[in-house]
């Protein structure tokens, strides 16, 4: 670089004491330069290469990397400007290479300021919009599992297994003093009788025509009776949850053969339909 310098102000150099005509001629030279038109002043071109190549190389030097980028481009576009009115040298080009170049990483610092700008922004909307959706997802979660308590709360199990329905709710018959006023799940003696629901006996003992009875309450305050049991498992007082066995199928009482007849009493009143009251609580007998 040294040598390019001294090369250009050699030849040029020799002609500017007689333009001048004298030692301050040079920065006269300069002082007329900045004032207005280049190309008026006699020896211009030499005198602003020169000045253009100490501020290019200013430029150079500060442009080195991670220089600020603003300070950077105000030099950038000094000595461009320059080189490009002085039609270049060597070492002009060297300073637009190097200048374009830092243009470029300029450009490129900016193009990569706007990209992290826009990832940040999107980022957070992306953020936002996970936060929505947890909350979203939490609340069906919540209402999911107030729902699955619901129903584990509320659904029934049937009293017994292989059984057979041998008389409805309502039938009228010589074997009772009014209508039916259970239903009746034939199976075999000893057959086990489940508790059809979450709930607390409430009664337990021979009960006349109803034979060997125990009577659940449940948590809703539905008394459900089970009836003709060969044997009794549980007692007065007992919490028991939907499924537990609490007794055997039998014939005690008013029967023509073994089965558990199921009495459903709401609040403890007068019996309803066991048949609906099953299918509404989720299982069909
Ligand atoms: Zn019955």
């Amino acid at each position: 670089m040294s040598n390019h310098r001294a090369d250009h102000r050699g030849p040029k150099r020799a002609t500017y004491p007689s333009a001048a005509g004298q030692t301050g001629g040079r920065r006269r030279a300069l002082k007329h330069a900045a004032k207005s038109n280049f190309r008026k002043v006699p020896g211009g071109p030499a005198v602003i290469g020169a000045a253009a190549l100490a501020i290019a190389a200013v430029g150079a030097i500060s442009m080195g990397p991670g220089v600020n980028p603003a300070s950077a481009n105000s030099d950038v576009k000094f000595s461009s400007g320059s080189a490009s009115a002085l039609s270049g040298t060597d070492a002009f080009s060297f300073f637009s290479e190097r200048d374009s170049r830092a243009q470029a990483i300029s450009r490129d610092s900016q193009r990569q300021a706007l990209q992290d700008a826009a990832k940040v922004k999107l980022k957070a909307a992306a953020e936002d919009q996970m936060q929505q959706r947890n909350a979203a997802l939490s609340n069906l979660r919540n209402l999911a599992e107030k729902r699955a308590t619901q129903i584990a709360k509320d659904l029934w199990v049937l009293p017994t297994v292989g059984y057979h329905l041998t008389a409805r709710f309502g039938m009228a018959g010589g074997l009772w003093a009014n209508n039916h006023t259970g239903l009746d799940f034939a199976a075999p003696t000893g057959t086990p009788i489940f508790a059809v629901a979450n709930g607390v006996i409430s009664e337990t003992g021979w009960a006349g025509s109803y034979g060997n009875r125990t009577i659940e309450t449940l948590t809703d305050g539905t008394e459900i009776w089970y009836a003709h049991q060969s044997a009794i498992n549980v007692h007065s007082g007992e919490t028991v949850t939907g499924g537990e066995t609490i007794g055997a199928i039998g014939s005690t009482g008013n029967t023509t053969g073994p089965h558990v007849h199921i009495e459903v009493r709401p609040g403890g009143g007068d019996p309803v339909d066991p048949y609906p009251a099953f299918v509404y609580h989720g299982v069909t007998p």
